[in-house]
Formats: structure tokens, sequence, C-alpha cells
């Protein structure tokens, strides 16, 4: 499971990270990864975007976890919208010393935004404030949570001190925490969805059919099922009679894997690269799509001005390209920041909740000003 702090600046974060490794190493689950391994923060590269951002992975006796924290409060906005791993859980680290602040909403509300489910609530710093104080961050947290469409009142919330945990005095909050992460159900599966792959190529076999290329997205096919291929306005359904990976003909293929599929009797026109393959049913396509969209800074190979609603260019999605026309409520938006914006297409791209996208300049030279997550189709 995919789990990562978030929350205000100096409430706490990487004290808990730390504190969480440190608990769980007594128990054989986790290497024990000092406060200052964390915070040195190795950079992640995506075209562009440098996220400082630190990866750590413990074990309870439930589950393996993939734990993500980042030093900076943009660092913390670009892993939720262009990181690689997409959260399962978050953990919102509130100090009581402080209560809710600016950061706090930041992170909850793009959290909401991403489609994000699972919360915890840790309030940090207990060890400096009496227990009104701690049920009043509490209420308030509960509060914060109903107003941006979480279950306020049922989410679990957690007092204590990441620091005291972390310099071995009582790790009991530590314990909750990781019995309120394994009570959380377990992420969905790729492997269990429906079969999806955007197409990369095809090529036709004479007499044969057509084999299509791509790596699949989700789910499994097997020999012998049907398919179908959407896209851009075109739809055309076949048969699997072959799979091959790495030219050996397979019984099936399954998510993450490259393949070519021989599609019995489908005709090569119509079928083109971007349109996606997937079990009858499956391949959904729209013309309109909300997404969460962040704008590269300069710094980052960005583009020096703003866009203005309306702006209109490439978005690179999957195996597909299309020219996109960008909406959102504000009247600029600046590099180096976010916002929730719509896209208008002219075609129907095929397209799925939660795909990340690129936005490009297709000036002299290409480049990435933009990238996002889709957060809802529209269809
Ligand atoms: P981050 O910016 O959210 O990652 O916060 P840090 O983990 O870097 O912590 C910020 C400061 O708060 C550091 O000086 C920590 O030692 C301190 N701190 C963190 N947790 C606690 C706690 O439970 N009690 C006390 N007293 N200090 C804490
Ligand atoms: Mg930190």
């Amino acid at each position: 499971m995919n789990v990562g702090t978030i929350g205000h600046i100096d409430h706490g974060k990487t004290t808990l990270t730390s504190a969480i490794t440190r608990v769980l190493a007594k128990k054989g689950g986790a290497k024990y990864v000092k406060f200052d391994e964390i915070d040195k923060g190795k950079e992640e590269k995506k075209r562009g975007i440098t996220i400082n951002i630190a990866h750590i992975g413990y074990e309870s006796k439930k589950r393996r976890y993939a734990h993500t924290d980042c030093p900076g409060h943009s660092d913390f906005i670009k892993n939720m919208i262009c990181g690689t791993a997409q959260m399962d859980a978050a953990v919102l680290v509130i100090a009581a010393t402080d209560g809710v602040m600016a950061q706090t909403k930041e992170h909850l509300l793009l959290a909401k935004q991403i489609g994000l489910k699972n919360i915890i609530i840790f309030i940090n710093k207990a060890d400096l404030v009496d227990q009104d104080n701690l049920e009043l961050v509490e209420l308030e947290a509960r509060e914060l949570l109903t107003e941006h469409g979480f279950d306020g009142d049922n989410i679990k919330v957690i007092a204590g001190s990441a620091l005291k945990a972390l310099e071995g005095d009582n790790s009991e909050c530590i314990e909750k925490l990781v019995d309120a992460l394994d009570a959380l159900p377990e992420p969905k599966r790729q492997q269990n969805a429906p079969f999806l792959m955007p197409i990369a190529s095809r090529v036709q076999i004479t007499g044969r059919g057509t084999v299509v290329v791509g790596t699949v997205s989700q789910g499994t096919l097997k020999k012998g099922e049907k398919i179908e291929i959407k896209g851009f306005g075109g739809s055309a359904e076949s048969v699997a009679s072959d799979i091959q990976v790495f030219k050996k003909t397979v019984k099936q293929v399954t998510a993450g894997e490259h393949c070519g599929i021989l599609c019995r009797g489908l005709k090569t026109q119509g079928v083109e690269r971007g349109m996606w393959m997937g079990s009858p049913g499956s391949v959904v396509t729209t013309n309109f799509l909300k997404t969460e969209l962040y704008l590269l800074s300069e710094d980052e190979n960005g583009r020096k001005l703003g866009i203005r609603s309306g702006f209109t260019d490439r978005i690179f999605c999957s195996t597909w390209d299309e020219p996109g026309r960008i909406m959102f409520r504000n009247e600029l938006l600046m590099p180096g920041e976010h916002i929730t914006a719509y896209l208008l297409f002219l075609n129907e791209v095929p397209i799925l909740k939660n795909m990340p996208f690129t936005l490009r300049e297709s000036g002299k030279a290409v480049r990435t000003i933009g990238r996002g997550l889709i957060t809802e189709v529209f269809e």
C-alpha cells in the first residue's frame, strides 16, 4: 500500500516517518531510517519537474507499505499531482501546538480533488499541550475533514508525540497509527481490473488479421477472448487469436507486459495508435474531463508566463496526443502553481480516471509545460 505523510511545515511529518521505522524496526518490519536521512530528500525527476522526496519502506504484521515524505510544501503538491506512485492513503499530521494551518488545508483540499479516499489524522506534539487542547484540535480536524467532503465523524484520529516515540520514550501512538493503517481496505489491484491496453502500433498480417502492439495497462487478456477497440470516433470488435511476448506465443498477458495481439479478421484501417483495446464494454471515451493540473515553473523548464483559461495546446496521455482546450475558474494560472482544470477535446479520447497526462507546447521544440491527473470523466 502506498502511503504518505502530508500537512503543514514543521508539524512533524518527517519525525513521524522516522519514528514509524524505528518502532517497526524493533519488530523486524523495517530498517530504522534516521530523521536526517529522510530529510535529505532524494530527487525524483520527471520530464523537467524535480520533486524532493523520500521513499521509505516498512512492514506491519498485515502488509507492506511504501511511504513517501517530502521536505517542502511545493514538493508535496507536485508529488500528489505528478508523482510516480499514487497514494492509497495519507496520514495528515497536525501539530497540537498550532492546530489546522494553511498548508494543512491545502494538502487536504488537493487530496480530495485527486480522489484520495483514505485519510488518518495524527495530532502531533501532544507532549507540549494538555488534554483539553488535544480535544479541541481533534474537533477542529474532524470539522475540516467534513468540510472537505470526507467522513469527518468517523475518520481515525490518533494523538501522540512523534518525537517521544523517536526517542524511544513512548511508542504507543505509533502502534495505534500502524493499526489504523492496517485497518484500511486493500487497494484495488490493477490485475483484477478489466483488460485495457493503449495501442502503440499495429501491423497487418495478410489473411489473418491485424497484430495490435502495446503495453497492458490493467487486467489480463487470455488467448481466444473477445476484445474491443475504441477511440477518436472509431470502434471495432474482434477476438485475440494469438498473443505474443518477445515473439513467443503465450496463453495470456497481464498488466505491465508489452505484447502483440493478433486480432482475427480485423482490418488495419481504422485501428490507430492512441486508440485503446479492452475487454468488451471497458473502453470509455469522452471529450470532456476534469483534472488537477500543475504548470511547471520556469526553473523546471516550464513557461515564463502564466496561461489563461481557454489556453489550447497538445495533451499527451497513454499513447495518444490531441489538442485540448484548458478551462478553469481563475483568470490566470502561473508557472509553479496548480489548479482544478477542465479539458475539452474536438475528438473523443479513450480515458480512465486517475491517469496522468502532460501538456506540451508545440512551438519550435516540443516541451512539457504542465502535468496533471484525470480526476473525473464526463461521458
Ligand atoms: P515536518 O516539516 O512536518 O517534516 O516537521 P519535522 O518532523 O521536521 O519537525 C519539525 C520540528 O518539530 C522538529 O524540530 C522536531 O523535532 C519537532 N517535533 C516533531 N514532533 C514533535 C513532537 O511530537 N513533540 C515535540 N516537542 N517536538 C516535535
Ligand atoms: Mg519534513
